[in-house]
């Protein structure tokens, strides 16, 4: 196993990270900013080294001092979590050049999977299916342009080959605005991605956000986890994930899953990974992957059994796969709502100092969470505090297992987004399932 490794994180991963490592007899590193000494994991590690002042482009994101702090404490491995360095293909590419392990994809991988045209010309090769669109990005003919959206057919999205996190997509209605939003896409992308390249797929009007989770080891082995439905958002922004989709078959499961299984086989994948599509009238369509662990990872661990993060360790250890395919077996429904610090009406974030701290408990519920009382969120992260996660053995008494860990959950001190949560899960149309993106945006907020 791996003897020491450097947690390149924050916040509930960070310390989700940790348990994993220490699980598996790992020792752990936690490389904090000046602001995050009081984090939780950071107390419990067995080294911890500060990497630079709050702002992220200072600490999390500073890739010199992360590869220094494995360096001074003699670490073998780097796991970067989710958000911050973990997409970045040049940290992977210099972690590995520095010679340590990145828990991770290969670096190519990680570039082929970040452009999204790439990504898609891949996965089409894969015989993955995707979104009709624009073979590849646009080029500056405008009436071939007009040509391609004509024929796609109006409503289209233009999305940046180089954007995530929900920005750099504009939706185009008709013919008239086509080539002034290309360019006011372009000029955007630029600007936020450092890459003009944008596409074109049909705007899809009521789909849902349907993933597949995989795993892939370093011996031609990968299977997947099932899936996860992640429709309720607010700007792109997921805010409650559950498994299984309502309304997903197993034979679409077996199928869809297959496909994600074989296009990993084909570029060599490695590691913990999403595929992430949309869902319309019963079909499939990738938009993306991920190549990272994800924040609603644990509805797939508490309906399957398997500890994705251990098996990212052990797959970065160089070990097989603990499973196949066959051992996987779906038990019951898994719901989570992510807790933010933010007014549950503004949005606006609401960091501060928390002054009574009672998380939920009883029988299948799981707690991910850095808080404990006296904990001062800090202004310079993500809002997110931690996830409450329901297991039971259909999704009613997953949903009643969550409305009263909404209940019971005391967090004093600041503003969360509890409120909005314990709204969403006692909606008639969220209870009855399968409701697509825009349903929180569009009916839920609107009628507040
Ligand atoms: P990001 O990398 O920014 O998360 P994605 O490609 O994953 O971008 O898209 C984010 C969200 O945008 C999707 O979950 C969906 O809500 C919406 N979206 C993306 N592509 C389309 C499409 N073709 N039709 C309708 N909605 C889309």
């Amino acid at each position: 196993m791996l003897e020491k490794v450097v947690i390149a994180n924050r916040g509930e991963i960070a310390l989700r990270i940790l348990r994993a490592c220490r699980e598996l007899g790992i020792r752990t590193v936690a490389v904090h900013s000046t602001v995050d000494r009081e984090l939780k994991h950071v107390r419990l590690a067995d080294e911890t080294v500060c990497i630079g002042p709050p702002p992220a482009a200072d600490s999390y994101l500073n890739m010199p001092a992360i590869i220094s702090a494995a360096e001074v404490t003699d670490a073998v491995a780097i796991h970067p979590g989710y958000g911050f360095l973990s997409e970045n293909a040049d940290f992977a590419e210099r972690v590995e050049q520095s010679g340590f392990i990145f828990i991770g994809p290969r670096p190519d991988t990680i570039r082929l999977m970040g452009d999204k045209v790439s990504a898609i010309r891949a996965m089409k090769e894969a015989g993955v299916p995707c979104v009709p669109g624009s073979d590849g990005p646009l080029g500056d003919d405008d009436q071939e342009n007009l040509r391609i959206a004509h024929q796609i057919g109006y409503p289209i999205i233009i999305k940046a080959a180089g954007g995530g996190g929900g920005r750099g997509m504009r939706v185009v209605h008709s013919e008239a605005a086509l080539l002034t939003t290309l360019d006011l896409t372009r000029s955007e992308a630029n600007a936020a991605f450092g890459n003009p390249t944008v596409y074109m797929e049909k705007y899809l009007d009521h789909p849902r956000h349907v993933e597949i989770q995989v795993l892939a080891d370093t011996h031609g082995h990968a299977i997947h986890l099932g899936e996860r439905d992640c429709s309720m958002q607010r700007r792109h922004q997921k805010v409650i994930e559950e498994a299984p989709a309502p309304g997903v078959s197993t034979e679409q499961r077996r199928r869809i899953g297959q496909l994600c299984v074989e296009a990993c086989q084909r570029i060599g994948y490695r590691g913990a990974g999403t595929f992430e599509f949309l869902y319309q009238d019963g079909e499939f369509y990738f938009i993306e992957m991920n190549t990272r662990v994800q924040v609603e990872h644990p509805v797939t661990e508490l309906i399957t059994g398997v500890d994705i993060v251990r098996e990212q360790l052990r797959i970065a250890a160089g070990e097989p796969l603990g499973y196949r395919q066959d051992q996987i077996r779906i038990h019951g429904h898994a719901l989570e709502c992510r807790l933010n610090a933010e007014d549950p009406d503004t949005f606006a974030p609401s960091p501060g100092t928390i002054t009574q701290y009672h998380p939920p408990g009883g029988p299948g519920l799981r707690v991910d969470s850095h808080l404990y009382n006296g904990y001062r969120v800090p202004p310079n992260y993500d809002s997110m505090i931690g996830k409450l996660i329901a297991h039971g053995e259909t999704r009613a008494v997953a949903i009643a297992r969550m409305r009263n860990a909404l209940a019971e959950l005391v967090i004093e001190g600041i503003k969360t987004n509890a409120p909005l949560h314990r709204r969403i899960l006692s909606d008639a149309r969220f209870i009855a399932g399968g409701t697509d993106i825009h349903y929180l945006e569009r009916q839920l907020l609107e009628a507040h």
